[in-house]
């Protein structure tokens, strides 16, 4: 039997704002689909555990057995700079002297390889908005045809005022009219709008604009909410089960994404709306911006100011799990320090699973401590609390391996196959002694072991050049011998 059948999770809807029975539509099948990155930077760790978040709720859906439709998507194209008076990849080409799609794929090809290096399992679906200009043609059509939009000067607006005389502008991010109002900047172009509130679904392209497309309104290109609007009703449907991004994307992003969806056929796009807190540096969020930031990259090589020493991928991850998405997260080398230790702790744990022997009776309820380990994941994805529990896994392994407890052969494999169904699946953590590099191990003890062999084979014929020559180029090697009482043994340096 599939494991959802057995576990009701509880989702914070921001929507709602309060946590829910997740239902997805179709039993058993989720539609999830989360705001991917604007890419004319490199990623920066705040990114990273926006998406670590998501990657963690896709693979707990998977160790639950759901079957997952993941779309992520790629703005490639529409994101617009602070001042919106300018694509932030058409602005990055001019300053790097690069065309827009050398951006594009330059900084695609960095964000791909940090997540791999990150562990993450990549989206079903990775769709781009620049593949999906017809599309976003096609709505704003229909949002034309629905009185809920007007062209001006070649752009064209969505009507915030007219869209809120039946529905509520600001739903999901609990404004009314006046916090919109008062939030909103007087920019360049606003006189071609009605209302400073109304946003962009097309924008005319000015002439040394390169990104452009030819539209029913002349040259131009889409606004950024339209390209989630699109892509996620063209993969998932009108109506899907989760949609997700940093918090920071709530408004407007999301909320003029609901307004668009809604203008297009009426329907309430998504049921569960879920956002990630920010992670910040000195107590500020992390904004490539502001120069407040950290890369990935760095944290692996250590070359930041800020770090005390480089931390592996998967210390890093440890440390982004250790709180829970919805809290915010504030980095520092010695947090990570702290986080390392902890994760050391738990690899040594799973590596010494092995050396414990069952026997018949079993002095603990691994059945209880198993299903507090889903309690803490069903509430709303609560990784600090599994980790607690996965600690008291550690704790019970330590006793086990000194033989002061005792353990059931089936007990023994639930404690095994839970530690690693969610330090591996569902945490997605790495190891350094990963299973891959103990297999690597066990076959370097076991070359080792045989050249001690062959060297005492070689002293017993006196063979003295030959003993000192395998001593000799294993320690060139970075591996001691050690000739003792007992016999010769060997460290690895
Ligand atoms: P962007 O490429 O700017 O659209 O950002 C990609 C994702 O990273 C979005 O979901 C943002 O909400 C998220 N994000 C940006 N800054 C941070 C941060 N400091 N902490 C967590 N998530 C962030
Ligand atoms: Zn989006």
């Amino acid at each position: 039997m599939k494991l959802y059948k057995t576990n009701s999770i509880k989702v914070y809807n921001s929507l709602s704002r309060s946590k829910e029975i997740f239902k997805p539509i179709n039993d058993g099948i989720i539609g999830m689909y989360v705001c991917g990155p604007t890419v004319y930077n490199n990623v920066h760790l705040g990114n990273v555990r926006t998406f670590m978040s998501f990657d963690m709720i896709y693979r707990y859906f998977l160790h639950l057995g759901y079957k997952v439709r993941y779309v992520r998507n790629i703005t490639d194209a529409g994101h617009l700079t602070d001042d919106d008076s300018e694509d932030k990849i058409a602005t990055k080409a001019r300053i790097e002297q690069l065309e827009p799609m050398e951006i594009v794929q330059k900084y695609t090809v960095d964000f791909h390889t940090i997540l791999d290096r990150f562990n993450f399992l990549p989206p079903s679906i990775e769709p781009t908005a620049t593949g999906h200009i017809v599309e976003q043609i096609e709505a704003i059509k229909t949002i034309l045809d629905n009185g809920l939009a007007y062209e001006s000067n070649g752009s064209v607006y969505f009507d915030v005022l007219k869209y809120n005389e039946d529905e509520h502008y600001g739903i999901l991010s609990g404004r009314n009219m006046e916090d919109v109002l008062t939030n909103t900047r007087q920019l360049d172009g606003q006189s071609e709008k009605k209302n400073p509130q109304d946003f962009a679904l097309w924008k005319k392209a000015s002439p040394e604009h390169i990104m452009r497309w030819p539209s029913p309104w002349g040259i131009g290109f889409p606004g950024w909410h339209l390209e989630c609007t699109v892509m996620s009703t063209k993969y998932l449907g009108e109506t899907l089960d989760i949609h997700g991004g940093g918090l920071d994307l709530k408004f407007p992003h999301h909320e003029c994404e609901i307004a668009q969806a809604k203008a297009c056929n009426h329907k309430n796009p998504v049921n569960y709306w879920m956002h990630t807190n920010m992670l910040t540096l000195n107590g500020q969020k992390m904004s490539k911006s502001t120069g407040n930031s950290i890369l990935p990259g760095e944290i692996l090589s250590g070359e930041n100011s800020i770090l005390n020493k480089p931390f592996s991928a998967g210390v890093t991850r440890f440390f982004c799990m250790q709180a829970h998405y919805r809290s915010i997260l504030d980095f520092s080398s010695d947090a990570l320090e702290a986080s390392e230790k902890g994760f050391n702790k738990l690899m040594e744990a799973i590596l010494s699973l092995k050396k414990i022997t069952p026997v018949k009776e079993s002095k603990l309820d691994i059945a209880l401590w198993r299903q507090k380990c889903y309690t803490a994941m069903n509430d709303d994805f609560n990784t600090p609390i599994l980790i607690a529990h996965l600690f008291e896994g550690v704790k019970f392994i330590n006793l086990l391996v000194e033989g002061k407890i005792t353990i059931s052969e089936g007990d023994l494999e639930i404690l095994t196959s839970t530690m690693n169904s969610f330090v591996f699946d569902v945490l997605g953590l790495q190891s350094h002694m990963s299973s891959d590099d103990t297999a690597g191990e066990d076959k370097l003890s076991g070359v080792v072991e045989m050249l001690i062999d062959m060297r005492k084979i070689a002293r017993e014929n006196k063979e003295w050049a030959l003993s000192d020559k395998i001593r000799d180029e294993l320690l060139t090697l970075g591996i001691q011998l050690k000739d003792g009482k007992e016999g010769t043994t060997f460290s690895v340096n």
